[in-house]
Order: C-alpha cells, then structure tokens, then sequence
C-alpha cells in the first residue's frame, strides 16, 4: 500500500474525528518517522508491512477517539512543543488566552514571583517561564506523574526560571508570596455527560472533574490563595463556559477587586481576572 492510498482508506475510518485527514496525517509522519511534508511529496511510496500495521494500530485507537496527542506523544502549544502522556491534560488552545492575559498584567522585565496550579504538561507556566525569563515560575501538581512530565518539558524547552513542586493547590506554595497566581483547574460537575463523549474519557479525571458541581477546585484555589498573594497581586483562572458568572461572584464575596470576565477567541467565558488588594492577608476560617 502507498502512503496516499493508507492516507485515504485511514482518513475514511477515522469518521469521528473533526478533521480525519490531518490526524492521519500526522500519525503517519510520526510511524515514518517524517515530517508531514515528506507524505505529500512521495504519495506513491511504498509501505512497509511493519509501518502500515503500526500506523493501522494507531488509526483504530484514534478511531475509538483516543486524542491523537496521546498516540503521538506531543502537543503543540504557544510557540513550542509539549510531551504529553495519559497522566496529563492535552493542553487545549483556549489555554493561550489566560497566557496572553497573565503576560499582559505582569511586566516582562521585574523579577515577578508567579504559581501555576495544577500545571498538568507545565503548558501554562512554561510558556510565562519562556516568554518572561527574567519570572520566576512555580509549577505545582498534586501528581507527581504528572509534574514529572512538566520537568522533562522544561528541559527540553532549556528552561530553568521554573520549579517544580508537588501539593494540592495552594499547599505547594508553603509560605511564598506570590505576584500572580494562575490555573487551569478541573472544573466539569462530576454529573456532567461530557465527560464520556470523545476524548475525554482518556484524560485522566483529576485534571477534568471537579465535586460542588465542578466549583470545588476553585473554592478552594480562590479561598487559599488569599494568604499567597501579594497585595495589588493576580489571581487567573480559566473555567467552563457556563461559570463565569458564578465564578466572578464567588471571588467577590471572597473579597477580591477588579474581577473580571473574558471570552476566547471563539467568544466563549473563559477566564476570571481578579486582584488582591487588601493591605494584609485573611486569616484562614
Ligand atoms: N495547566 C494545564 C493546562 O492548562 C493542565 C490543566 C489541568 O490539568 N486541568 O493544560
């Protein structure tokens, strides 16, 4: 069989994908071991019997809906390459907008002190530590798997503005004072139906699912991360469409100030912005 011909019998099998051709596409660059490019100038290449069912074996998993970025290994996120594996979320890109938004408060050239919670593949802390290498990232999870795939990231990415440390939430950051926290916590209600259609169902639940009808993680992270902040310190979080209200209230009554919404680019609520304001950090009820 040629390159053209698995291409088109894969690209027919793989109907439950949003755009079939390209995920063969890819998952036959990565059996050969080729760029993309090298599929379209050599259509007419033959086969091998070991990379045909190879990339056959990895058409059937992604025709169960497995993410493609698990069966290759890699995502691409802002303007680098993330290794992935089942123990980490597939970084999305709606994720870029509260990278954008993190870059946009924080001034580049200061020695900011910033946490990311829950840093999954580290997609969120390494793309500040990289963009802002004067930073100083803090990149927690509480699964050491994950945080260990984190690490590897950062070294590929030859960053060393990022520590990395194991805790639930706020607990990985002991007594710091922070300019800026940020996540990308799990927040779908456990009840929720989405979480067994498609990809989801490989992403591990710890990154997806949140109890309190996915608000429980945010509770938490906003109510912590009160003692951590600095006064006039960021607090970001990225959230499901339909929690932006109840999201900005919650911080209110938390006590935060200037909080508020912003949409992705395809205008979906995305991200609650709020500051720390208060001359003294709450004691803890
Ligand atoms: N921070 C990581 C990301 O944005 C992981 C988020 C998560 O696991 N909930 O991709």
């Amino acid at each position: 069989m040629t390159i053209k011909q698995a291409l088109d019998a894969a690209a027919v099998e793989l109907k439950c994908s949003d755009s079939p051709r390209l995920d063969a596409e890819i998952m036959l660059a990565h059996v050969l071991k080729v760029e993309r490019s090298y599929l379209f100038t050599h259509p007419e290449l033959e086969l091998s019997d070991d990379s045909l069912q190879c990339f056959q074996r990895y058409v059937a998993r992604r025709a169960q809906s497995e993410p493609i970025a698990y069966l290759v290994g890699n995502k691409s996120f802002w303007d680098f390459e993330l290794a992935v594996n089942s123990h980490v979320l597939v970084p999305r890109p709606e994720t870029e907008l509260l990278v954008e938004t993190a870059l946009e408060l924080g001034a580049a050239d200061e020695a900011l002190r910033v946490a990311d919670l829950g840093t999954g593949s580290g997609a969120i802390a390494l793309a500040l530590a990289k963009e802002c290498p004067a930073w100083r990232l803090l990149a927690a999870d509480i699964s050491l798997e994950a945080l260990e795939v984190a690490r590897q990231n950062a070294e590929a990415l030859n960053l060393i503005n990022v520590e990395f440390v194991q805790g639930s939430w706020c607990e990985a950051l002991g007594t710091g004072c922070y300019d800026m926290i940020v996540s990308n916590p799990p927040y779908i209600a456990p009840s929720d139906p989405h979480l067994i259609e498609g990809g989801l169902p490989f992403e591990p639940k710890l990154a997806l699912q949140a109890a309190d009808a996915g608000f429980a993680a945010f509770k938490s992270i906003a109510d912590e991360a009160r003692q951590h902040l600095r006064p006039g310190g960021w607090l970001l979080l990225e959230h499901g469409f339909e929690q932006q209200v109840q999201l900005k209230a919650l911080l209110l009554e938390l006590g935060y100030a200037a909080v508020s919404g912003h949409g992705d680019l395809a205008s979906c609520d995305r991200l609650v912005v709020a500051q720390w304001n208060q001359a003294q950090t709450v004691a803890s009820d």
